[in-house]
């Protein structure tokens, strides 16, 4: 019989991988299901950021000696690795930033600030993080532009039905999340980018929260910009990236000035490099560029397909189970969905229950999530979350459940 990917995976060997995994926490041995907030480190990426600060460690693109000219090499080399790793045509289409925030942020400032005009229409989603949402109020009040959003439903899908009276002519950005990091949606991002393009729109994906877990190119998504966070996929902090096309990214000023971005520098004026680089100005986060290429080719040795299944298996383990729980109310869609578990207790607050789990070890997020507006529209002060990753376990969920029927004891 046809063996799916995630079986020929020992998936117990990976786990061991991970260091931090054997810690406790309360003296309970640790539970980590905060993975959509930040992953845990594999030894491989661990011994990547080591190697490089006792080996080669220098600033790049300045010095006249070999540690230099390691430190440019490794960090070129990563920007060629993320590159491929997206599906980019180019590694000039890839601009190292600290993270998902700042590679929208730059958008905002960079082709908002030129492209964007008093009365232009940025089109979002309801499903929003902060991030997403508000460097777009920010280019909003610079520019006179505008707003509008694409609703979601009460089952946690996007109301596509109202996308043809929301994405007009007047739309100049269509920006929305790929996964949402409450919710677990996935939203259908080449069909999106299709018909944004279809009305002259740019589209700009938020993948924090998909490049680790399921096969992502941009190319066969069609989108211009794609955003993402390293340490969201078992990265270093600090670092990750924005895509961008690159005759869209040749059109944009530089938005940060400093050193690294220029070409020369009169007292009066400056010429500036070609992207990526006009975009990185200042020294790079070079140990984090190379930490985040281990983790790539650590993700890739086990396959995005592979880790697709395994954590919706963990899913929809933990929804089945979480539904036989008294007064629970699981959101978001109950077909394919990211490893994102978002719940409410009758009996307990989120921050009550999440505190309840912390003491017996179980590591989950209570709260909104970067995303007030949702909890607003669910008429939720917010959510617990449970969000998994390829090395956690069904055993895991099921100790979960126990501490969680404990609590609708203990708080009812
Ligand atoms: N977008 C989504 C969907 C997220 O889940 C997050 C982080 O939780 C972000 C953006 C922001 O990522 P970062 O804080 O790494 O920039």
């Amino acid at each position: 019989m046809h063996q799916v990917a995630s079986e020929r995976t020992d998936w117990n060997a990976i786990r061991e991988e991970f260091p931090i995994l054997r810690e406790h926490a309360h003296g309970h041995p640790l539970i980590y299901f905060d993975n959509a907030a930040t992953t845990q480190k594999p030894r491989a990426v661990i011994d990547a950021l080591r190697h490089y600060y006792e080996h080669d460690n220098a600033n790049v693109h300045r010095g006249l000696h070999e540690l230099s000219a390691r430190a440019t090499e490794a960090y070129e080399r990563s920007r060629q690795r993320v590159a491929q790793y997206l599906g980019a045509a180019s590694a000039d289409e890839l601009v190292f930033t600290r993270g998902t925030t700042e590679s929208i942020n730059l958008v905002a400032y960079a082709w908002g600030g030129k492209f964007v005009h008093a009365g232009d229409v940025i089109l979002l989603t309801e499903m929003e993080h902060h991030s997403n949402l508000v460097p777009w109020q920010l280019l909003a009040a610079r520019t006179g532009a505008r707003l509008r959003f694409v609703p979601v439903n009460e089952d946690g899908t996007l109301a596509l039905e109202q996308l043809d009276s929301l994405l007009t002519s007047e739309v100049k950005l269509f920006a929305f999340t790929h996964v949402s990091n409450s919710l677990g949606t996935i939203n259908p991002v080449a069909d999106l980018c299709q018909r944004a393009r279809a009305v002259g729109a740019r589209t700009l994906v938020d993948a924090a929260q998909s490049v680790g877990h399921l096969p992502v190119n941009v190319q066969e998504l069609g989108c211009d910009f794609l955003a993402f966070s390293g340490h969201k996929m078992c990265g270093p902090t600090g670092i990750g990236a924005l895509y961008g096309r690159a005759a869209i990214l040749d059109s944009m000023p530089p938005w940060h000035g400093g050193g690294e971005m220029i070409v020369s520098v009169t007292l009066e004026k400056s010429t500036f490099k070609k992207p990526p680089y006009r975009f990185e100005a200042g020294t790079p986060n070079i140990a984090g560029a190379i930490g985040l290429a281990a983790a790539i080719d650590y993700i890739e040795r086990i396959g995005r397909p592979a880790i697709f299944e395994h954590d919706a298996r963990l899913a929809a383990y933990a929804m089945e189970h979480l539904a036989e729980l008294p007064g629970m109310r699981i959101l978001g869609p109950s077909g394919r969905r990211g490893a994102i578990v978002g719940f409410v207790m009758d009996a307990a607050h989120p921050h009550d229950l999440t505190t309840f789990a912390d003491q017996r070890g179980l590591a989950l997020r209570g709260g909104h999530h970067c995303n007030q507006p949702l909890m607003r529209k669910f008429g939720l002060p917010g959510t617990t979350r449970a969000s998994f990753y390829f090395y956690n376990t069904t055993a895991e969920i099921d100790r979960m459940i126990d501490i969680l029927r404990d609590a609708a004891r203990f708080f009812s």
